[in-house]
């Protein structure tokens, strides 16, 4: 028996069921089936409510064999936190070529070449600093990119719950930000990251839907708000996220 497999039917339903639940609260009609592709583009954007969510599955420590496993069912994001043990992943499965690769995990500066050149998606985009250097990275000629000509998609990963311990920007940070990597020629801004606080309730959640509401009336490129893991999916897609973040309930617990 295929445990995997079973995971990722049984996360679907989970999604499709509350995206049901919420369909009336999503008035968009979005299309984020898949995520390397602008939504302008994307073919299937006339499935409504049954697609409306990404799963992002989340490998982080599971080895190669699994994300085969979860491939083989139809699976195509996956999103990693380690940069070292990601490019070896990624390396070993390069001969996938319609697999898309999103970097969630906290960004040291000193990192953001490999970032550039080795994913599609980054989550975790927290300051200035990060956004200029992995525009430069993308821009430099000499550098060999797994996504040649497409921008990289960013998300701006926001501390909603504002723990000190946390990553993210402040609320009030979020517009700034946003226009940084508007501006940069190489990123796609496609919207917001947040992990809300366990235990926090509804706020943090419909804060979230308020500011990406915010956003998307602001920036076209803007679709994207990745909010939800394993223990929250339906709470976040209640509050509209379209993408959700799953590790465990696919992969196991990690030791
Ligand atoms: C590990 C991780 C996840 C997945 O968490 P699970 O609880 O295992 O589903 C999602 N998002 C981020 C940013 C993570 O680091």
């Amino acid at each position: 028996m295929n445990k995997i497999k079973e995971n990722i039917q049984k996360i679907q339903s989970q999604i499709n069921r509350a995206c049901h639940n919420t369909s009336h609260v999503s008035s968009h009609v979005s299309s984020h089936v898949s995520s390397q592709i602008p939504a302008q583009e994307n073919k299937v954007s006339s499935n409504t409510n049954q697609n409306r969510v990404t799963l992002l599955a989340v490998s982080k420590t599971k080895p190669v064999s699994a994300i085969e496993q979860a491939y083989l069912v139809g699976q195509r994001d996956f999103g990693e936190n380690y940069l070292q043990e990601a490019i070896e992943k990624i390396t070993a499965l390069s001969h996938l070529p319609d697999i898309c690769w999103h970097f969630i995990g906290p960004i040291q500066s000193n990192k953001t070449k490999q970032i550039a050149q080795h994913f599609h998606w980054v989550h975790s985009v927290d300051r200035a600093k990060i956004a200029h250097r992995l525009n430069e990275h993308l821009n430099d000629s000499t550098q060999q990119h797994n996504c040649q000509d497409t921008p990289l998609n960013i998300c701006l990963q926001v501390n909603i719950s504002e723990e000190p311990s946390k990553s993210g920007i402040m609320v009030d940070e979020v517009f700034s930000l946003a226009e940084v990597v508007d501006n940069c020629d190489k990123l796609m801004l496609r919207g917001l990251m947040a992990i809300p606080e366990k235990n926090a309730g509804v706020a943090s959640y419909e804060k979230m839907q308020h500011l990406f509401k915010k956003l998307q009336a602001q920036y076209p490129t803007v679709d994207t708000l990745s909010m939800g893991m394993s223990n929250d999916l339906e709470i976040a897609i209640a509050y509209g996220s379209t993408m959700v973040r799953i590790g465990t309930a696919i992969f196991g617990e990690r030791s």
